[in-house]
């Protein structure tokens, strides 16, 4: 893929994934002097803790003995203050290239470039894109018409709104649609089915009540096609259990269908692969190509598992890894309980010797 015009900005550790192991990437680049850009799709970072599990508890984090997804990645931030990462979140990594002085260029979704000495491939499971309704033809309306985790940039006042979804995200939509000062002309929720077992029943609940109050109508069924005059979005055609299709005009779709991970471009960019995974050796954490490292739920090698804790063990020995390699030269282990130079590091001790 070309490079977009416009100056990379330069790192020495380029970091694909927020997740709990990219944060953990960070610590321990951080701790041998390498400053890390750290690039997400998601618009936050803490990957599955934070997507998938923000207030369920866990227990099984060294040292913590019970905490949510969410207190763990606020932790893991904290902890990676001193060593200040470039963030550059809510942007999909697209490509990746070695260059001919041996460094890397990767490129966003966003068009930022960012030029690293190493790469540490953090991509978990995937990159956190959102479901899209399964009908042909609502591409081009996206961003216009047809909005899915983005608030629409203006009021839903006197618009004709379809939200589809029948979990918590799309319940809360419908509850924070009815209480804006300016509500839409009319409201539908398109769900599969006319029932809501999965979402919070205090949210059910509350959509039984907008619904007995005429605020809302709810549609079941799937919608199978569109209707479009003079290029806009004018309905959605729905078939329903009953059979015929039913037309369902609307000015703007809100698709609250939550997240789903693909891996997307990390598969495409010629790296050996095991299991669908990257195939790394368990010494350095490199994947086919010298320089890249790919660590957390992306590996697969015998005997992986897929945990935090894996993870973490994973970073540390890629950062060591990654850190010979460009100093061509042992290095050494130190302790932070008693490393003057890490604690200089950590901010701890005066005399920082960050890099910036
Ligand atoms: C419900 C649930 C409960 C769990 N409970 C536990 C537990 O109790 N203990 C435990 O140890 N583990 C648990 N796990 C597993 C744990 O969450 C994972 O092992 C961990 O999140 C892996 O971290 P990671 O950083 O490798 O990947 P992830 O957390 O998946 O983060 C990867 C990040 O990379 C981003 N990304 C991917 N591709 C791109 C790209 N091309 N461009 C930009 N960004 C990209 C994604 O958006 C994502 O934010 C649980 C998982 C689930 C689903």
């Amino acid at each position: 893929m070309p490079m977009a015009p416009g100056e990379p900005i330069e790192a020495d550790a380029l970091v694909i994934g927020a997740g709990p192991v990219g944060l953990w990437q960070v610590f321990e680049c951080g701790l041998l002097g390498l400053h890390c850009a750290v690039v997400d799709v998601l618009p936050a970072p803490g990957g599955q803790c934070h997507t998938l599990y923000a207030d369920k508890p866990l227990y099984d984090i060294p040292g913590l003995p019970a905490s949510t997804g969410q207190d763990l990645v606020d932790r893991l931030c904290r902890q990676i203050q001193p060593f200040a990462p470039s963030w550059h979140l809510g942007q999909q990594v697209v490509a990746l290239q070695r260059r001919d002085d041996g460094r890397f260029a990767l490129t966003t979704s966003e068009g930022t470039q960012l030029l690293g000495r190493c790469v540490f491939i953090a991509a978990g499971v995937g990159a956190f894109l959102p479901r899209r309704l399964p009908v042909e033809g609502l591409e081009p309306f996206e961003g216009r018409q047809v909005f899915h985790h983005e608030a629409p940039p203006t009021s839903a006042a006197g618009l004709h709104l379809v939200v589809a979804g029948g979990e918590d995200e799309a319940l809360q939509r419908v509850a924070d649609l009815c209480d804006a000062a300016e509500p839409p002309a009319s409201l539908t929720l398109l769900h599969r089915r006319d029932r809501f077992d999965g979402a919070d029943p205090a949210l059910a609940a509350r959509l039984a009540a907008l619904r007995a109050a005429g605020c809302v109508q709810v549609l079941a069924g799937q919608p199978g096609g569109l209707e479009v005059h003079d290029g806009r979005l004018t309905a959605l055609q729905v078939d329903t259990p009953e059979g015929g299709p039913v037309r369902l005009p609307l000015d703007q779709l809100q698709v609250c269908l939550g997240l789903s991970p693909r891996l997307g471009p990390v598969a495409d960019w010629g790296l050996a692969m095991a299991r669908r995974q990257l195939a790394v050796d368990t010494a350095r954490f490199e994947t086919s190509e010298p320089g890249i490292h790919a660590v957390g739920d992306v590996v697969q090698y015998p005997g992986k598992r897929r945990l935090i804790v894996c993870g973490f063990h994973e970073a540390t020995l890629a950062a060591f890894a990654a850190a010979e390699r460009l100093r061509a030269s042992p290095v050494l282990l130190e302790y932070t309980t008693s490393s003057k130079h890490l604690q200089q590091r950590l901010g701890v001790l005066p005399g920082v010797t960050n890099p910036s």
